[in-house]
């Protein structure tokens, strides 16, 4: 068996002692003789399992007693719908940051419910940079405030939280959730996808303050309320229960190596590494203004396009995959989630020296 080091966006690289386990309890699962699918999702094993990983991922974020964690269907797209659908309470206005092509849908689906205000809009300079907090324009009657703390598509960060004053804010952290220590309390709900940094896809982490999921609209569907898997504990129907018991061990492995302290400390050495090494070349380029660059997602240009499809070939066959950036933004991306070790940082920099030496 050999294994290649993953730079893919989503679905990612998982930690390989997660697949280990998961492959030594795929056929009987802690001697029950069956596997996690094989098993009812309300029988006493799965309840386990399921308790455990919300237990362990409110202990990894220190989540607060006023606020509940779900385990939903649909993806972080579904909650650009959700969101609204049960947020806006008498209100017909919301306000979203639009920092990146990931903001830019979920303002796509908040308009079919309200009036969306537009707090900053980075369209105008490529989604490269987030303007002065003085330029913000927050509305003073907006139910909540969304945006996008990382964005995977252009490899856009904020350095710190937004400012909103007493307004819910609400966050899609699908590739940025878990990278580093984070402060549930200043939210009012926090949304991601597990397929980047948590588990394989099929599974979307929902934390939500008690108080938010009180007012849905009239008509939004049992699924699409949040109060309706606040009530059934995420178990209104079969939820993804191998997907669940997935990011139960991602959780686990998270704890075991220090919790999230220590791995916003080696996200941090990576993303420097490779950053560096962009910026001491005079091949490859980073267009993110420093101050707002991912931790997670590394986009990067070779000085001539035409080298691209070399580029991805030679990685390919030097064991670093799934380089190639977003079709809307071009070059290169290299996602470097949770689970990609140092050394496969470190080996596609070699890689990039290396190719430079020959074409550049
Ligand atoms: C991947 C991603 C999404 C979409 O997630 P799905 O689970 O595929 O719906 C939304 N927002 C961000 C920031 C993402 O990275």
């Amino acid at each position: 068996m050999s294994r290649v080091f993953n730079f893919s966006a989503g679905p990612a690289v998982l930690p390989e002692p997660v697949l280990e386990q998961a492959k030594a309890e795929l056929l009987d699962w802690q001697g029950r003789g069956m596997s996690v699918m094989e098993m009812s999702h309300r029988g006493k094993e799965f309840v386990s399992i399921a308790e455990q990983a919300v237990a362990d991922l409110k202990e990894l974020l220190n989540v607060p007693d006023n606020y509940n964690v779900l385990f939903l269907q649909g993806g972080a797209t579904t909650q650009f719908g959700m969101v609204p659908m049960n947020l806006l309470g008498g209100s017909n206005e919301a306000d979203y940051f639009n920092t990146g092509l990931w903001s830019k849908k979920a303002v796509a689906e908040a308009k079919k419910f309200c009036q969306v205000n537009l707090v900053t809009d980075s369209a105008g300079n490529n989604f490269t940079t987030i303007a002065e907090p003085s330029t913000w324009k927050l509305s003073p009657n907006a139910a909540y405030v969304h945006y996008t703390p990382n964005e995977t598509i252009n490899g856009l960060a904020y350095d710190t939280m937004p400012d909103v004053g007493d307004k819910p804010l609400v966050a899609d952290m699908s590739s940025t959730i878990l990278s580093r220590p984070l402060d549930v309390s200043k939210y009012g709900l926090i949304y991601a996808g597990a397929q980047k940094n948590m588990g394989p896809a099929g599974i979307t982490v929902v934390i939500i303050r008690e108080d938010l999921a009180s007012n849905p609209l009239p008509k939004t569907p049992n699924m699409l309320t949040y109060k309706t898997h606040i009530d059934s504990g995420s178990m209104t129907n079969t939820p993804p229960t191998y997907a669940w018991y997935m990011a139960g061990l991602v959780f686990k492995w998270l704890k075991d190596l220090g919790g999230l302290a220590e791995m916003g400390k080696r996200n941090q050495r990576k993303a420097e590494m490779l950053y560096t090494a962009i910026d001491n070349s005079a091949f490859y380029s980073n267009p993110v203004d420093p101050k707002y660059r991912s931790w997670m997602n590394v986009p990067f240009a070779l000085a001539n396009d035409d080298l691209n499809k070399t580029f991805l070939a030679e990685a390919k066959e030097a064991g670093l995959v799934t380089l190639a950036g977003h079709r809307l933004v071009g070059g290169m991306r290299a996602s470097i989630y949770n689970a990609m070790p140092e050394e496969g940082v470190q080996a596609l920099i070699n890689f990039m020296n290396d190719f430079e030496k020959r074409n550049g």
